[in-house]
């Protein structure tokens, strides 16, 4: 876990014991060893190698059951498994196939410890819908999962496989790819986005996907969408479902536990929603500067005092009535009240080149794939306070980054402009994009003066969008919510929608998009399910 700069040290050395100790006690209870190899090219000991040797050490220091050993890369060992690149990681080779070709840094930093509780484990805690489809697969599967040390989706992705090579390891071996040790296999993969996932060379998924939206994915070799369960489904019954783990549905859900009803949290992507993924968030109170996911861990591991989060979960269906019926992929749940906190999706441009180019140097988050395009000349579009904000981060990880906005000022926030300016960031002004060429990755971008109508090509390797949002809405058309002429949600003062025991909070309701009014609305919604199922509105209407 990370902590914001200014979070009083005595708080952060007791959270770590705490931490630690659990850790220690998980490890004690674990059945098997793990053996961990590193194999590294003679003579080479780069930053990756160095940290392997750092994160394994700080593990043995928590557990006898991890050991290590390293190898150089002629080693026999290294020919008995195949191995080729340097650095690579070996977890229990005897019994399973996953490797590491890099270090696991970062957010990887999760998959890693969740890989090792498992391997000790020897379980793959698939869900039982996930085995159904995993204990089809009758063929080898290899997996490439590209990941980056600041891409917050990439552990759900990344354990899912590990998941699928634990449980099937005779017929399922996984690769965990770093993009900035392995730029090369990136490249030849085209893989210029992160978490990017290929089976037996097939791409079959670009994001992050559910457990068992993977398991199909990787049954079928083709990149599956939707997966519907079987009947055997598990019913959990409560009083609140909360769709969406971004700031609103984490703190209704925080509310509402503490109202005392049966709360549950659903989320089917990273938790913290867009927050995850804002390099740096200045204006929530409390924190002059905060990374976004380091924040978005502080409300979730404070959500996680009260209330059950179901990550990783998709809302396949939701039903109206009295109880509301909400479909995962996994499980059914019955409830009295719904609380749709579904947020916003990122836009796109619309152009030629967008979608065929996708995953191949297009970009829609500057912390998840930005790393990969250090040094590399790159563009921003859009002149929001995403866009700014992201621009920044760009320059500071050492990208070669011009802004391009369609007007002659920009829409952000004084602050960031000035910031902005401050680096000398170049901005192409009333400039609109019009194409983006490239044929295996991005290559070069048709763009437009819209005053004068000049157009030219501009020589870029990636073409980051930040260009706003739109409401996740699609749940909300399903129940029969009314919507606003601009698509968002449409609800009275205390968040109640037009369906009886549905009600909103956060993004997907438009106005102020901030990480604080989110939360705001998030706490009023709760209060007021909580006032409505002790006195329902629905039903004072009707008498
Ligand atoms: P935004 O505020 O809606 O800005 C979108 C930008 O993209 C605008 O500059 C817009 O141009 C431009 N744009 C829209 N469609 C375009 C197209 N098809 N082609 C080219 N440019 C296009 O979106 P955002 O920056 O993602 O922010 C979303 C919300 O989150 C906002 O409410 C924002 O305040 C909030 N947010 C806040 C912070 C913060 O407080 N630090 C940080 C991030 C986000 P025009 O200006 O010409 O319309």
């Amino acid at each position: 876990m990370e902590y914001p700069m200014d979070a009083d040290p005595r708080t952060r050395e007791v959270a770590d014991e705490n931490f630690m100790r659990q850790l220690r006690q998980t490890f004690e209870q674990l059945p098997n060893d793990i053996p961990i190899y590193m194999f590294t090219q003679k003579g080479m000991d780069d930053v990756f190698a160095q940290t392997n040797r750092q994160i394994v050490r700080a593990f043995r220091e928590l557990t006898p059951k991890v050991t290590f050993k390293e190898f150089d890369l002629d080693h026999e060992l290294a020919q008995k498994w195949n191995v080729d690149r340097s650095p690579t990681l070996l977890i229990a080779p005897e019994r399973i196939s996953i490797r590491w070709l890099g270090a696991p840094l970062g957010e990887e930093g999760r998959t890693f410890l969740e890989t090792l509780i498992m391997v000790g484990l020897g379980q793959s805690n698939l869900s039982e819908q996930s085995l159904k489809v995993i204990n089809k697969i009758d063929a080898p599967r290899n997996i490439k999962v590209f990941v980056s040390a600041t891409c917050p989706y990439c552990p759900q992705q990344a354990v899912n496989a590990v998941k699928a090579a634990i449980e099937k390891s005779n017929l399922i071996s996984l690769e965990i790819i770093d993009i900035q040790c392995e730029p090369e296999l990136a490249d030849q993969y085209s893989a210029h986005s992160v978490p990017q996932t290929f089976a037996n060379d097939v791409l079959i998924a670009q994001g992050a996907q559910t457990e068992e939206v993977f398991a199909l994915s990787l049954l079928k070799l083709a990149p599956e969408t939707i997966f519907i369960p079987e009947s055997d489904a598990e019913l959990v019954e409560s009083d609140l479902v909360i769709i969406g783990g971004g700031p609103a549905g984490l703190t209704a859900g925080i509310y509402a536990v503490r109202s005392g009803l049966k709360t549950a949290i659903i989320e089917r992507e990273a938790l913290g929603g867009q927050v995850a993924t804002t390099p740096i968030v200045e204006n929530y109170p409390g924190f002059t500067q905060v990374g976004g996911k380091t924040l978005v861990d502080i409300m979730v591991s404070h959500a996680l005092q009260y209330v059950q989060i179901f990550p990783g979960e998709a809302v396949i269906d939701v039903v109206p009535g009295n109880p509301i019926t909400v479909t995962t992929n996994r499980r059914k749940f019955q409830t009295k009240t719904v609380l749709l906190a579904t947020g916003a999706r990122h836009k796109h441009l619309g152009v030629p080149g967008e979608s065929r180019l996708a995953g191949r140097g297009i970009s829609y988050c500057s912390t998840c794939d930005g790393p990969l395009f250090k040094g590399k000349k790159v563009v921003m579009i859009g002149g929001g306070n995403s866009a700014v904000t992201e621009a920044l981060h760009l320059h500071h990880i050492g990208c070669d980054v011009i802004l391009i906005h369609r007007r002659d000022n920009l829409r952000a926030q004084d602050f960031l402009t000035k910031q902005l300016f401050k680096t000398n960031i170049p901005v192409l002004w009333n400039t609109e994009i019009k194409e983006i060429r490239g044929k295996e990755r991005v290559e070069e971008i048709l763009i437009v003066n819209n005053q004068t109508n000049e157009t030219s090509t501009l020589k870029v390797v990636g073409v980051f969008v930040a260009i706003g949002y739109e409401p996740a809405v699609e749940l909300a058309t399903k129940l029969g919510v009314e919507l606003t002429a601009d698509g968002y949600i449409k609800r009275d003062a205390k968040h109640r929608t037009n369906i009886p025991g549905v009600y909103s909070a956060g993004d997907v309701e438009g106005g102020y998009k901030q990480i604080v009014t989110a939360s705001g609305q998030g706490a009023e919604a709760a209060m007021t399910i909580f006032e409505d199922l002790i006195n329902p509105y629905w039903l004072q209407k009707q008498n």
